[in-house]
């Protein structure tokens, strides 16, 4: 990893050399509500960054990996039938100020969608289309990232900015990065930027206050699968998908082929899906395996934080705490994870 310091107006220097891209970034919706929203989306203009967001109500997933997808398309030409598969990753795109645990959750989406067995080649075309600018994040009342040991970010990034007051420090980790950043006015970092640097982070790690207890999870969680937390927060949940639809990290889905009314042609569709929706786990003969709405949030939590950790030795979560600002239920991770360890606790 290489080190620069850029003067806080090379900024707009740096998004301009971008914008020859696409350029997407978090920018503000909603102005006229009491609590303005953000959420990341394309920008054409650097006035409208505003990488000063707390969160965005969705993470980059949808990017990678679109809620609703067309793989490919069947027609019947000639009395022989033809396929064409369209990855849908025509262009680079730069992603500009994006949260450490948002990096981190591509990361953990690679292990499964590029690095495993079954790799999923519309899921990489966009992922190798990506140029990511990362930026440090002021930590929320609902992140718990640092507990999940994903408030920093080690790789997944081109370049890594924080905000120094009138520099930014610069992380460097790719080669284009590297090109870019000797295109501006920059610096090595002196020793009182590394001093500022270091308060930033310490003053940082100081406002989180939502916290989870990973230790020896994996084994309570086993312990704890007849527990009746999960009867208590199944009688909460509504089944109704948001946690899934906007965690950064969740990636399960269904597929539907159509066929035309002329019998021409056919399309097969991906859609993301949730495993807490009520059909998630219904086969053919119409029996569902998780007919209990806490069967199916239970499954959540254990394919994030037991499965997960199995197969890849981390948690299928970062912490950002987006799917208990956006359940109507008010289910949020530490609440859970908590509810569950007392139960243990308790059994001693
Ligand atoms: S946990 Fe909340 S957001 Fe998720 S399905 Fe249940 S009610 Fe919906
Ligand atoms: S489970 Fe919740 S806190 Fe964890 S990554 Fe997904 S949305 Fe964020």
């Amino acid at each position: 990893m290489l080190f620069r310091v850029i003067a806080r107006n090379e900024l707009e220097n740096l998004y301009d050399m971008l914008a020859v891209n696409h350029v997407v970034g978090p920018v503000s919706r909603g102005d006229d509500t009491p609590t303005p929203m953000f959420d990341f989306d394309f920008v054409y203009d650097f006035k409208e960054l505003r990488l000063d967001f707390p969160s965005t109500i969705h993470s980059l997933k949808r990017y990678v990996l679109p809620p609703k997808e067309r793989f490919c398309t069947f027609t019947i030409q000639d009395n022989d039938w033809q396929k064409d598969v369209d990855l849908n990753a025509h262009k680079p795109i730069v992603y500009f100020g994006v949260h450490a645990c948002d990096i981190n959750a591509l990361n953990k989406l690679d292990k499964v969608l590029s690095g495993s067995v079954y790799p999923d080649p519309y899921y990489a075309a966009k992922r190798k289309n990506m140029f990511v600018v990362g930026i440090n994040c002021n930590p929320q009342p609902y992140c718990f990232c640092h507990s999940m040991g994903t408030d920093s970010a080690l790789h997944g990034f081109d370049m890594f900015l924080t905000d120094l007051g009138d520099d930014y420090f610069v992380e460097i980790h790719s080669a284009q990065a590297f090109d870019c950043i000797n295109k501006l006015n920059s610096r090595e970092p002196d020793e009182q930027d590394h001093i500022r640097f270091l308060e930033i982070t310490d003053k940082k790690l100081k406002k989180f206050t939502s916290h989870v207890d990973n230790t020896d999870l994996t084994k309570i969680l086993d312990l704890e699968f007849q527990s009746e937390s999960w009867k208590e927060w199944g009688k909460k949940c509504f089944s109704c998908g948001t946690c899934a639809a906007v965690c950064p990290t969740c990636y399960c889905y269904g597929i539907t082929e159509n066929v035309d009314m002329d019998l021409q042609g056919a399309s097969k569709i991906k859609q993301l899906y949730s495993c807490n929706l009520l059909d998630f786990a219904e086969v053919a003969g119409g029996h569902n395996f998780r007919p209990d709405s806490y069967t199916r949030l239970k499954y959540r939590y254990y394919h994030k934080h037991r499965g997960f950790v199995e197969a890849f030795e981390e948690p299928l979560c970062v912490g950002c705490g987006r799917c208990g600002e956006a359940c109507l239920a008010g289910i949020t991770v530490p609440e859970v994870i908590a509810s569950v360890r007392d139960k243990e606790n308790n059994n001693e």
